[in-house]
């Protein structure tokens, strides 16, 4: 699997100001936001300003400060929006994921049930 990345992307559009978005958290590294077309209550998108394409090349390529930034921020989301009923956290990679956006980035669910993964 080749994995060249589109500077042209949605994320990267809005990383670089030129799309809006309505911002969660950002960090030195990290961008998180919230979803255009929520699937739940709450519906987050966690995006590395990093130029990586999905999960697999984000945790092959990226730095360790770059890895423990984009978590740590999930975490600091997840306990800042109230989801201590619970979460689900997905990736989606390539064709076979789904993915739409070609811009490695994390959905954070919650805010309801949530009922089974494949459902
Ligand atoms: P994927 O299928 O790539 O995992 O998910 C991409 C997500 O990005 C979708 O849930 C979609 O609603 C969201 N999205 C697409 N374009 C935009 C946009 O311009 N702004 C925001 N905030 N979300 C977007």
């Amino acid at each position: 699997m080749t994995l060249t990345y589109d500077p042209q992307n949605i994320f990267a559009r809005i990383l670089r100001g030129e799309i809006p978005n309505k911002t969660v958290k950002e960090t030195a590294h990290t961008l998180a936001f919230h979803d255009i077309r929520p699937l739940a209550p709450v519906h987050i998108l966690v995006i590395p300003k990093g130029a990586y394409v999905t999960f697999g090349d984000f945790a092959a390529k990226a730095s360790a400060e770059e890895i423990a930034d984009f978590h740590r921020t999930c975490a600091a989301i997840i306990a800042e929006a109230g989801l201590d009923a619970g979460y689900r956290v997905i990736s989606n990679a390539h064709d076979h994921g789904g993915q739409e956006v070609p811009h490695y980035h994390l959905h954070i669910l919650g805010g309801a049930a949530l009922g089974p993964m494949l459902a």
